[in-house]
């Protein structure tokens, strides 16, 4: 696990006491690779929905015409 700070460019394999950056003494620590980062895709979540209703749509209108 690797840690980043966020106040400098401190990098490294390791936090210092408490989870504080040991360059700078801060705690803003970011954990890479955790999925502790805010880097979650909020887009993908609607265009997933649309193409599931559209996907819907199609089959209900193809039904439509079957039972027509
Ligand atoms: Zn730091």
């Amino acid at each position: 696990m690797r840690y980043q700070c966020r106040e400098c460019s401190y990098r490294g394999e390791r936090a210092g006491q408490a989870g504080s950056c040991p360059a700078c003494g801060s705690f803003n620590m970011a954990r890479e690779g955790s999925g502790d980062e805010d880097q979650a895709p909020p887009k993908r979540t609607w265009q997933l929905r649309l193409l599931i209703g559209l996907w819907g749509l199609l089959a209900v209108l193809i039904l439509h015409k079957l039972l027509s």
